[in-house]
């Protein structure tokens, strides 16, 4: 790409990720994410006309490969539950530009659907789960759902080749003692864990300064068992900070955005799944790209008004946050705008 056409934000950020939301909607009810208090049977999910079809999709990824974008993200909500999910990665890998198609999710569909992302170009899957421990897993869950069909998962996505990462949301007097039996399970079997600190995404979860684990914490803990040593990002913006285990086993990954934040390298955009852009996983409101898509515009018309979005963005909240003041900003709900 000619340095001309790199389009850069107010901070000289260019544009490198973009992570797509395919649904809101979830099986799980994880309190930190859709608390089943208030993601209960009455909530307005987003309708089926609401969500971008797949055309849509595969259009702004074009719009979106020409302004540097390599690497797509497909989330949730939980994207597994979008039908055809598979249809929708084959025509994705086909984007002039796309070189990288990963997907975000609890992972009980996989052994349903590992096979077929796999043949469709799916190159690797992020792998939530929060503790090992059966009843604390099911108490995080909020439906009760034991570790078994995840570790099913993981087997289906390592059998299909599949790359796999595990990540596990820490919360400070909720599942910080899983932090260690969480880092033997997956050291023992060489599959990279990242843990990611409790995040003020949203304003349903009830975040405070108070249930964060840091990075830091985390890490002394884990290197007193086990020791460690950091290793390079593999590229700029890599948004978890690296390390491998001594004996070479493993490797671990740390998702700061509380303690340590990584604004200055942010490269990344997020469409809803109902075709809203946010320039910022923090940010209070998106700008609407459905409503361009259906109307009657050219792709150069989009483009120009895509990149113009970006050329305004200064977004680096996680660097700006005020740990005291985060519940006077109406923030997006995380299973919405896509982690
Ligand atoms: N349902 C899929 C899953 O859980 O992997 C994909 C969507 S989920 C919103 C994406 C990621 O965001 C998950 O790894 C989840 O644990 C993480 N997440 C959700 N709420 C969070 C919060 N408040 N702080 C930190 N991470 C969070
Ligand atoms: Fe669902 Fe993922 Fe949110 Fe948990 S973190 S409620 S699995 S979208
Ligand atoms: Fe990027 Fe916003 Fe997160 Fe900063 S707070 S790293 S700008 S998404």
């Amino acid at each position: 790409m000619k340095e001309q056409d790199i389009v850069r934000d107010a901070y000289n950020r260019s544009l490198h990720d973009l992570r797509i939301s395919v649904i809101d909607q979830c099986n799980f009810r994880c309190s930190y994410c859709m608390p089943a208090e208030i993601f209960g049977k009455d909530y307005a999910f987003l309708k089926g006309e609401q969500l971008l079809t797949f055309d849509e999709i595969v259009r702004v990824a074009t719009l979106f490969a020409d302004m540097g974008v390599r690497k797509i993200r497909l989330t949730g909500g939980e994207p597994l539950l979008r039908k055809q999910l598979d249809e929708l990665i084959r025509r994705l890998t086909k984007v002039n530009g796309i070189e990288d198609i990963a997907l975000t999710t609890n992972g009980i569909f996989l052994p349903k659907y590992a096979e077929k992302l796999k043949e469709a170009g799916l190159s690797r899957v992020n792998i939530s789960l929060d503790a090992i421990d059966e009843e604390m897993f099911k108490k995080m869950n909020g439906r009760g759902v034991g570790i078994h069909p995840v570790l099913k998962g993981i087997e289906a996505a390592e059998k299909a080749g599949l790359q796999i990462k595990m990540n596990m949301v820490v919360q400070k007097g909720v599942n910080d003692h899983q932090v260690l039996p969480m880092a033997r399970f997956f050291k023992e079997k060489g599959i990279t864990l990242r843990f990611i600190e409790f995040m003020d995404v949203g304003a349903t979860n009830g975040w405070s300064m108070k249930d964060v684990l840091t990075k830091q914490e985390m890490l002394e803990m884990i290197g007193a068992e086990m020791p460690v040593k950091a290793v390079d990002p593999h590229y700029v913006g890599e948004v978890a900070k690296r390390y491998v285990y001594e004996d070479g086993s493993a490797e671990i990954g740390f998702i700061s955005s509380i303690s340590d934040a990584f604004c200055s390298d942010c490269s990344r955009a997020r469409i809803s799944a109902d075709g809203q852009l946010y320039t910022c996983l923090f940010a209070t409101k998106g700008h609407d790209v459905r409503s361009l898509l259906r109307d009657d515009h050219t792709d150069e018309e989009l483009s120009e008004h895509l990149r113009m979005l970006w050329n305004k963005r200064d977004d680096r909240y996680s660097e700006e946050r005020n740990p005291d003041k985060v519940s006077e900003r109406s923030k997006i709900e995380m299973s919405y705008i896509g982690g």
